[in-house]
């Protein structure tokens, strides 16, 4: 998990902060997100596209009622496309479209065509709701991918799986961009 790097120029810099401080996100009715997500693990096991859609409809509808923006619209699809680069290739999750206010999904893996983990459909799902939230309903046009942005979307994965939340450490990483500390991020082992 990378941040997108801190813009020069001043007025994308100012949404940019704004965005980098904002870390909370209140979510008035925990329980009917975590009812409606786990509809969504439910259709994924069953391998249904179609209920996997319909049902992230649904958890996006409530999302949106309970952060007053307009809904957006979702498309489940099947294997992830896969782009290949001359050091490697990765595989596209997931994606928002801001013109047409479409979020889509991938279900299943690029290669072996397996249904993906509920978690990280899931967090998918959450991280494309949270750029739909950023211009709806939060004042960011842009939509950066900041420190706080990423903070927001684990508030709400976290609420959607019944799971509790804990709070991101950041270091500084290259070209003014912040990367998660994943020896931080590690739970503290308790001593017997
Ligand atoms: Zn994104």
């Amino acid at each position: 998990m990378i941040t997108d790097p801190r813009p020069r120029i001043i007025a994308r810099r100012d949404e940019y902060d704004r965005s980098d401080k904002m870390a909370a996100l209140s979510i008035p009715d925990p329980n009917t997100l975590h009812a409606l997500s786990l509809k969504i693990e439910s259709a994924l096991s069953s391998e249904s596209t179609q209920q996997a859609q319909s049902t992230c409809g649904s958890l996006l509808a409530e999302a949106s009622g309970l952060f007053h923006v307009p809904r957006p619209k979702v498309r489940v699809l099947d294997a992830r496309p896969l782009r290949v680069y001359e050091t490697g290739s990765s595989e596209l999750f997931g994606d928002y479209h801001e013109g047409t206010a479409l979020i889509r999904v991938w279900m299943r893996t690029a290669i072996r065509k397996r249904v993906t983990s509920f978690g990280t459909f899931l967090s998918t799902l959450c991280h494309e709701f949270c750029h739909h939230l950023d211009i709806h309903g939060l004042g960011f046009p842009n939509t950066f991918h900041t420190r706080g942005f990423y903070e927001r979307t684990a508030v709400l994965y976290h609420c959607c799986r019944g799971t509790p939340y804990r709070r991101l450490v950041w270091r500084p990483g290259h070209r003014n961009r912040w990367t998660i500390d994943w020896v931080q991020m590690r739970p503290t082992r308790t001593q017997k």
